[in-house]
């Protein structure tokens, strides 16, 4: 069981958390500002050029850019041309979208 308050795992049995008196649940759920946070990923380029990846990543990378690739396994793969995502959080969009507008992705 488990205390959303607390963030505090109690045995099966136990309803009530003993620390804050709220209603525990079953498994762990994630608290909206989690989600949030994790769905603030901005795709900043979408490209088939596979080839572009690599340097897209090492131009977020010099910059300290946090940044994920989107279906980044399609590109061993290349003959299917599936459109790879550039990702970043949201507060290094405007950044990541300076750098990368030179690339033509
Ligand atoms: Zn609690």
């Amino acid at each position: 069981m488990y205390c959303n308050k607390c963030k505090a795992e109690y045995i099966e049995g136990i309803e009530i958390c003993p620390n804050c008196g709220k209603a525990l649940v079953e498994k762990q759920h994630i608290t909206e500002d989690e989600v949030v946070e994790y769905r603030e990923l901005i795709t900043v380029a979408t490209t088939t050029n596979y080839f572009l990846v690599p340097l897209a990543k090492s131009i977020l990378e010099s910059e300290d850019i946090t940044h994920f690739i989107k279906g980044e396994h399609l590109m061993n793969m290349p003959r299917f041309m599936i459109p790879i995502e550039i990702q970043v959080v949201k507060e290094d969009e405007e950044l990541a979208r300076e750098l990368l507008k030179d690339l033509d992705l």
